[in-house]
C-alpha cells in the first residue's frame, strides 16, 4: 500500500496523540496550527504554522496531504469547506459547524428526542431579566469555549451586574443540573451501522476542567445501555466517520442528559491508549483512512489523571513510576495555571 499522508488541523495534545497512533500505522502526519509553539510539532512528521484563514498556508497544507482531520472544534467552517473541495475532510465540515455552536448542537440533540439540560439563547443582557427559573444556571458563549473558558456560573439573576460579561458575543444559558455523576461515551463509526464503542467512562471535573477519568464507570446497567444507545443514534444520524465523544450528565434522580458532543477524539479517552487493544486515536485514523475495523477489547480497568499546571513538575523530574503507570508529557513549553500539561494513566 502506498504511504498515507494525514493532515491534522490543530496542534494540541489530541493532535500529538493522533500522531503517535499514526506512527504505529505507518502513516505520515502533517500538523497545521496557528500556534507556533504547538506541542504536536514534537510528535508530527511535518509542521505548518499559519493562520487558519491564510490562503497560502491552506494551499501549502492541502498539497502535502491525502486526507484531512482536525483535533479541535474551533476552526472556521469556510476553511474546512475549502479544504474539503480538494481533499476529503473527516468528520465532514458540516458536522463541525453544527457541533461548534452550542445552540445548534442542543437543538439537534433534542430533535432526536434525546434529553439535554434546559437552555435558552441569550443575545443581549436584558434577555436574562425574566429567566429566574433557569437559576442557578451557567452562561456559556455559543462558540469557541473549551475547558470551562467562556463560562459563567450564575446563582442569581441579580449577580449579572457584578460579573464582567462581554455581551457583544452570543450566549446560551443552561439550567444547572444537580449532578450525581458525569460520564462520556466514545464511539468510532466506520460506516452504516459499523462502529466500535468503548464502555462508558466516569469523569470528574474541577472548575469545569476534566481532572480524572476511569473505567469501569460506577453506573447502573440502564444508564450504561442508554448512554451507548444515544451515542450510536447521534453518530448514525450525523453519518459520522471517525471517533466521536458524547459527554453526559447523570442527575440525582438518575436522569441521563447529553451535555455536549465532541466531533473528535476526547481527553476522557486517553485511557484507551493503555487499557484497550485499539485506542480511540488509532480507531479514528483507521476509520477516516478506510483501514480495517478491528474489534476492540478492554485489557485493563484504568484511571487517567490530568496533570494540570504545576502538577506536571514532579513527573518531569523523573518521579519513579510503577509498571502499571504511564506518564505522558505534552511537552508544552510554558506551565500555566489551568493548562493541561500531561496525564498519568494507571491500570489495574
Ligand atoms: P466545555 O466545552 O468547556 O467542556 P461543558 O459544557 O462540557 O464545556 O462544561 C464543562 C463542565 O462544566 C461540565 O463537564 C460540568 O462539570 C460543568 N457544567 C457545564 N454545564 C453544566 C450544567 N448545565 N449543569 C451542571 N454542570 C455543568
Ligand atoms: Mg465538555
Amino acid at each position: 500500500m502506498s504511504e498515507i499522508n494525514l493532515g491534522i488541523i490543530g496542534g494540541g495534545q489530541l493532535g500529538s496523540l493522533l500522531c503517535n497512533a499514526a506512527k504505529k500505522l505507518n502513516i505520515k502526519t502533517i500538523i497545521f496550527s496557528d500556534d507556533i509553539e504547538s506541542p504536536a510539532k514534537n510528535f508530527s512528521d511535518e509542521f505548518i504554522f499559519g493562520d487558519y484563514k491564510d490562503k497560502n498556508k491552506i494551499t501549502e497544507f492541502v498539497n502535502k496531504v491525502d486526507i484531512i482531520t482536525y483535533e479541535f472544534e474551533n476552526i472556521p467552517f469556510e476553511t474546512l469547506n475549502e479544504l474539503n473541495k480538494i481533499k476529503t475532510v473527516l468528520p465532514k465540515p458540516s458536522i463541525n459547524r453544527l457541533i461548534q455552536h452550542r445552540l445548534a448542537e442542543k437543538d439537534f440533540i433534542n430533535k432526536l428526542n434525546i434529553r439535554t439540560t434546559r437552555y435558552v439563547s441569550i443575545e443581549k443582557k436584558s434577555d436574562l431579566d425574566t429567566l429566574e427559573d433557569f437559576m442557578p444556571g451557567i452562561l456559556k458563549t455559543t462558540t469557541m469555549g473549551y475547558d470551562g473558558k467562556g463560562q459563567f456560573p450564575i446563582r442569581d439573576i441579580k449577580e449579572i451586574n457584578s460579573i464582567n460579561i462581554d455581551f457583544s458575543k452570543d450566549y446560551i444559558l443552561e439550567k444547572l443540573v444537580k449532578l450525581k455523576k458525569e460520564i462520556s461515551v466514545i464511539i468510532t463509526r466506520f460506516g452504516n451501522n459499523k462502529y466500535e464503542i468503548y464502555e462508558p467512562i466516569e469523569n470528574i471535573h474541577e472548575n469545569q476542567i476534566l481532572k480524572q477519568s476511569k473505567i469501569p464507570a460506577d453506573i447502573s446497567e440502564n444508564i450504561s445501555v442508554q448512554s451507548k444507545n444515544w451515542a450510536i443514534q447521534i453518530a448514525e444520524e450525523l453519518k459520522y466517520i471517525g471517533t466521536l465523544c458524547v459527554e453526559f450528565f447523570i442527575d440525582r434522580n438518575e436522569n441521563l442528559y447529553v451535555n455536549e458532543i465532541a466531533p473528535r477524539v476526547h481527553n476522557s479517552g486517553h485511557l484507551t491508549i493503555n487499557a484497550y487493544n485499539i485506542s480511540q486515536f488509532e480507531n479514528h485514523i483507521r476509520a477516516i483512512c478506510s483501514l480495517e475495523k478491528i474489534a476492540i477489547k478492554k485489557l485493563f480497568n484504568a484511571k487517567m489523571i490530568n496533570l494540570i499546571g504545576n502538577e506536571i513538575v514532579p513527573y518531569r523530574q523523573n518521579l519513579k513510576l510503577n509498571n502499571n503507570e504511564f506518564f505522558f508529557d505534552y511537552l508544552k513549553k510554558e506551565i500555566k495555571d489551568k493548562r493541561k500539561m500531561g496525564h498519568l494513566t494507571i491500570l489495574n
